[in-house]
């Protein structure tokens, strides 16, 4: 067991925030330590070799890629980044979503973000208020909107969407979004199997406590998702109550992936995608061939993905194989085989896969993210005021409060 005793800064949670962080500590040659209540680094990017290919469980593409902190660290690591453009910037495959349909969809969806643009300035709604009464493509536009904030739109807030800035465009790591951060966490003193269960910040030292020993701490970043500050997971005393109120205004929303393989896959383009239908709960999406590799990573969201987690195990891979099969012929059943399947909301470090804010409550970022005493202080996606849901908005929020911590650990 590793004795934990006193540091300047304890970093709590090894994903890409508290990887930023440890990094910027590391280089400032401060005196802290990473507390990971998992065996791993990474968090919600997670990299897994199976079937022979690296898969990304959890992020996988470099949004705003040009100015993305992630692909020139990757670069740096020795790993690929592929430029090729993603598949969602390309019509998807005709099956059971022929041209005409797709081009009147697009029209829908162009309209309906138009019609968000232009209410940007006016008070904070849900961006369902902003669907056209009976549209024929609610539940696509639904659908749509359960694969960027993981929730339907009816718990999406205008607000928040506003302050999205997504300009930079979209590439991958070859080797996976995870191992780009696994790998820049190298040489980091992280102690793993570490779950840090309360901080008192009563007194004039902050005390960390884990299950196997507490720690002593000038500062400490806390890095964890907010669904975890949201059910106390780590109990702060005193009390931290406005933390736990702007962390309930920012749930995670639920996205998961299934992975297939796939056997004679040339009969389908390399990095093509086609849309299932659509269901009550939702509707999954495809993309066939990723780097040209003989699978299909299948992406669910909101209510399908939730349904599916509650399911039960291989029920994400059975839907796909049997929509896959509607789709495209019963013949693709003997050629597809389940690889893996995720389930976010039931990881317990986890909660979900990425935080939106309740409409009403898009300044529950800036209120998550500040500091308290100028000693506690907040970092991970929930917290970037611009980028929040990616790993680059982690990495941004860890690197600006490793900064911070450490000033205020020499002040
Ligand atoms: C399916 C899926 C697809 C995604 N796709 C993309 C994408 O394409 N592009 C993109 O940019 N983003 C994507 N994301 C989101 C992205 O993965 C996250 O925004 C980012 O990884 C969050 O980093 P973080 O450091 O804020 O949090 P986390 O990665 O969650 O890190 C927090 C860390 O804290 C640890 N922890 C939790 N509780 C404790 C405790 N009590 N004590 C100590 N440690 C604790 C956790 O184990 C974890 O390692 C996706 C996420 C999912 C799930």
């Amino acid at each position: 067991m590793v004795h934990l005793s006193e540091a300047d800064v304890a970093v709590i949670g090894a994903g890409a925030a508290g990887v930023a962080a440890g990094k910027r500590l590391l280089a400032m040659k401060a005196n802290f330590v990473v507390l990971e209540a998992r065996s791993r680094a990474g968090g919600r990017a997670h990299t897994e070799r199976i079937g022979g290919f690296p898969l990304d469980l959890g992020c996988g593409w470099l949004h705003a890629a040009e100015r993305n902190p992630w692909t020139k660290i990757a670069e740096a690591e020795g790993l690929i980044v592929d430029r090729s453009p993603p598949p969602w910037e390309r019509p998807p495959l005709e099956y059971g979503f022929a041209a005409a349909e797709q081009r009147a969809f697009r029209a829908a969806l162009t309209a309906f973000y138009a019609r968000l643009d232009a209410a940007e300035a006016g008070p904070d709604r849900a961006l369902a208020e902003f669907l056209d009464p009976g549209g024929k493509w609610n539940a696509r536009l639904n659908a749509i909107s359960t694969y960027v904030n993981g929730v339907e739109l009816d718990r999406a807030s205008l607000a928040d969407y506003a302050a999205y800035d997504d300009a930079g465009g979209n590439w991958r790591v070859a080797e996976g979004y995870g191992a780009a951060v696994v790998a820049h966490a190298k040489g980091l003193p992280i102690v793993f199997d570490r779950a840090v269960t309360a901080i008192d910040h009563g007194g004039k030292r902050l005390r960390i406590e884990t299950a196997s020993g507490a720690l002593a701490a000038r500062a400490a970043i806390v890095t964890v998702p907010t669904a975890l500050i949201a059910e106390e997971t780590i109990r702060f005393s005193p009390k931290l109550a406005d933390k736990v109120e702007a962390a309930t205004a920012l749930p995670l929303g639920l996205a998961d992936k299934s992975f297939l393989s796939l056997a004679e896959a040339e009969r389908f383009p390399a990095d093509s995608r086609l849309f299932g239908k659509t269901h009550a709960a939702g509707m999954a999406s495809y993309h066939l061939r990723p780097f040209g590799r003989p699978l299909i990573e299948v992406y669910f969201g909101g209510k399908l993905a939730r349904e599916l987690e509650a399911a039960g195990a291989g029920a994400l891979a059975a839907f796909a194989i049997e929509e896959l099969a509607s789709l495209v012929g019963s013949d693709i059943r003997s050629k597809l085989a389940p690889l893996a399947d995720t389930a976010w909301a039931r990881d317990p470090f986890a909660r979900g896969s990425y935080s939106y804010a309740l409409p009403g409550h898009a300044a529950a970022r800036a209120e998550f993210a500040a500091p308290v005493d100028d000693r506690l202080f907040f970092a991970g996606e929930a917290c970037s005021p611009h980028h929040f849901t990616t790993a680059h908005g982690a990495y941004e929020t860890g690197v600006a409060a490793a900064d911070r911590a450490l000033a205020a650990a020499k002040a």
